[in-house]
């Protein structure tokens, strides 16, 4: 169905480490969401004509799915809690692209009747007032934090645990930020199960350590199966700009290969402080894509430092 990614090897901190491009799986479906939706993509879903999420109207996994729905002939209803203007009087990136692919995109704080002060909002109105009157839809929790993406993201193991057969190198760590945690998840789960040495380093980009441990356990309870976590040291916000952020991306991008604003900026800032402190042997990052969602951030770092880059 897929591509097995290629691995390339990058210059990065003053070494080589290996770089698993997933941003090249496919293209219209690609990088981390893909391999978490692949499950829907491979089995047959009888009955189903709709699938449900919810979460940022600016996400990679409303573009995905809007993809994986045009695939399958479903119709996305895709719920979020408020849309700003400046998206909908200038729509770009995941959000324009999954409107093409014919996205039904609801907000929610444009619906009259809501509780506005519930942050799980999104979650608790479709489950109560959705879902009971759509027996045809299939509902996938937000940025598909569920068991169904263990499918994706064991295939996605394989592969890696295939490459490192295949080039004698052992103790690999794979290396990548988190937002849920279920990819890292899944995949030292995956390398523990199948008995190999590999094991998965990761940060938590999106709240913070405890956060990140208890995703974790929300899918699988054994701790002794769970990604190490390497601390960010600073406090940021998900989805905020910062200027360290952009120097690391612009050194990263110099490399050739263009990564990401959300996750790989502070993954490689963690990443180069972890091989500086520690002697991890051969290190694989992986490229989780989301290069759509640079359409929107690239611009925000351009308004906002303007007079420094
Ligand atoms: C969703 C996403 C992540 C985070 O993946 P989790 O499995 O939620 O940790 C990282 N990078 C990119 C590009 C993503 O789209």
């Amino acid at each position: 169905m897929f591509a097995n990614t290629p691995v390339e090897k990058m210059f990065f901190a003053g070494r080589d480490i290996f770089l698993k491009r997933d941003d090249l799986l496919h293209p219209d479906f690609s990088g981390n969401k893909a391999r978490k939706f692949a499950y829907f993509l491979a089995h047959e879903f009888t009955g189903v004509k709709k699938v449900i999420c919810h979460g940022s109207p600016q996400a990679n996994s409303l573009y995905s799915l809007s993809a994986l729905a045009s695939i399958k002939g479903w119709q996305c209803d895709f719920y979020v809690d408020h849309i700003a203007s400046h998206i909908l009087n200038n729509p770009s990136g995941n959000y324009a692209a999954a409107v093409a692919n014919g996205a039904n995109i609801i907000d929610l704080s444009r619906l009259g009747g809501l509780n506005p002060d519930v942050g799980t909002r999104c979650q608790a109105y479709i489950e109560q007032q959705v879902l009971p009157y759509e027996p045809a839809a299939l509902f996938i929790p937000e940025g598909g934090r569920c068991g169904y993406a263990e499918y994706g993201v064991s295939i996605l193991a394989n592969e890696i645990v295939v490459w490192s057969k295949m080039h004698n190198i052992s103790d690999l760590k794979v290396f990548l930020p988190s937002g849920t945690g279920t990819t890292a998840l899944f995949l030292n789960q995956y390398f523990i199960r199948q008995q190999t040495d590999i094991r998965v380093v990761t940060c938590a980009v999106v709240g913070g350590d405890a956060y990140l441990r208890q995703q974790f356990s929300m899918l699988n309870s054994d701790i002794r199966e769970h990604p190490q976590i390497v601390n960010v040291g600073k406090k940021y916000h998900f989805g905020k700009l910062y200027p360290e952020f952009y120097a690391m991306w612009q050194r990263v991008c110099a490399s050739g290969v263009q990564f990401d604003l959300l996750y790989d900026p502070l993954g490689f800032i963690v990443l180069e402080d972890y091989l500086q402190r520690s002697e991890p042997g051969v290190v694989m990052y992986l490229h989780q894509g989301g290069l759509l969602g640079n359409e929107t951030m690239l611009p925000r770092y351009q308004r906002k430092f303007a007079s420094d880059i």
